[in-house]
């Protein structure tokens, strides 16, 4: 531990870095276009023996400005993660710089309790049949995205549903979000298939869609709608009826841990997902083994860039219970090599200190 004892902040900086998806991904069930990558900020710690460790920030890292000159130990305990309140923004650069002084990979600081192969699904398969508006494409391009991202190496897709929520007349959505799932089936027959409804379907009318793919071999069911105890019950019996094992996966939207516990402990739940930057690493390894009390498994939600499927990774390679974790196609300028390594459907992590990745020398550099 004397590295974190040994080395002062002395400095937090901040880099961009730009994502660049395989192509221009489209609507949700609740959110128009997604757009083709973007550009954000990550945030560097530097210290005064010149070793720095970097991450996406969680929110406003001015507020950490006073904790330059303090010693890394003061603020980050590598069995617990981040130590001092006001440090928490740099909760993903503080395990990266952790990382690097103790010469090991993330995940083997939070244990090693998991594989370091970590399957991966394609997360990026959204409305496209609706675009554009004036010539909408349909299910070919649906089936394209599949084919383009298997081509990437993956081979787990997860669709969003719940067209009918703003796009299409309700049962004109319905329809359609069966004729997708219904395709990719035949075109996939042994991939894992996951649905994202983005707590888009009506509760009670979830079942219609739900009868008609029961021969699609669901591997899970993201947010169909807000979570509720009766609401889950009632799907739950419908699963039964169905004889599908399809699991229930939840807590994106609304990260509400003791309600989440609750519904899991309660059988309503299997898979709990809040976002791996937002809720963040340490308040994950603080929770998981809740998670694990309960019952259930985890999946750190990551979309929005690729770099969080390396983080969500690191989740499942260091703490454990994550069977699968969220795939963001697409490659960022401003790191090396690329974000993550996917293999026929895994994310190879490597055994690099911290997270493994190198913000590229001079690139979008700004203080
Ligand atoms: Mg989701």
């Amino acid at each position: 531990m004397s590295a974190l004892a040994d080395h002062r902040i002395d400095r937090i900086s901040t880099r961009k870095l730009h994502d660049h998806y395989p192509r221009t991904v489209g609507r949700n069930a609740r959110l128009g276009s997604h757009g083709s990558g973007g550009t954000y900020t990550v945030t560097v710690v530097h210290t005064d023996q010149g070793a720095s460790g970097w991450g996406i920030a969680l929110g406003d890292v001015d507020p950490c400005q006073p904790l330059v000159g303090r010693r890394v130990e003061d603020v980050f305990d590598p069995a617990l993660g981040v130590t001092e309140p006001t440090a928490m923004p740099l909760d993903l650069a503080l395990h990266d710089l952790a990382g690097r002084l103790l010469d090991q990979p993330v995940y083997a600081m939070l244990g090693a309790a998991g594989s370091t192969t970590v399957p991966c699904y394609d997360a990026a398969i959204y409305f496209d049949d609706l675009d554009p508006d004036d010539d909408p494409r349909g299910l070919d391009a649906v089936l394209a995205n599949c084919a383009a991202d298997h081509a990437l190496g993956h081979r787990a897709f997860k669709l969003k549903i719940g067209r009918g929520n703003r796009w299409m007349a309700a049962a004109d959505g319905v329809a359609r979000d069966i004729e997708v799932t219904r395709a990719v089936r035949a075109a996939y027959p042994d991939a894992r298939i996951l649905v994202d409804a983005n707590d888009g379907y009506p509760a009670e009318r979830f079942v219609d869609y739900l009868e008609a793919v029961a021969d699609c071999g669901l591997y899970w069911i993201e947010e169909p709608f807000p979570e509720t105890h009766e609401d889950l019950r009632r799907l739950r019996g419908d699963l039964k009826r169905l004889g599908s094992t399809a699991l229930i996966a939840d807590g994106e939207a609304r990260p509400d841990i003791p309600l989440l516990l609750d519904l899991a402990a309660g059988g309503l739940l299997d898979v709990l997902l809040m976002d791996v930057v937002s809720y963040g690493f340490t308040a994950w390894r603080q929770v998981m083994p809740e998670v694990v009390a309960a019952g259930v498994a985890a999946s750190p939600h990551a979309w929005g860039q690729p770099l969080k499927s390396l983080y969500a990774a690191h989740i499942a390679a260091g703490l454990g219970n994550v069977a699968v974790v969220e795939g963001v196609p697409g490659h960022t300028t401003g790191v090396e090599p690329a974000s993550y390594h996917l293999v026929e459907g895994s994310i190879e992590l490597s055994s690099a200190p911290g997270f493994g990745v190198e913000l590229s020398p001079h690139e979008g550099a700004h203080e």
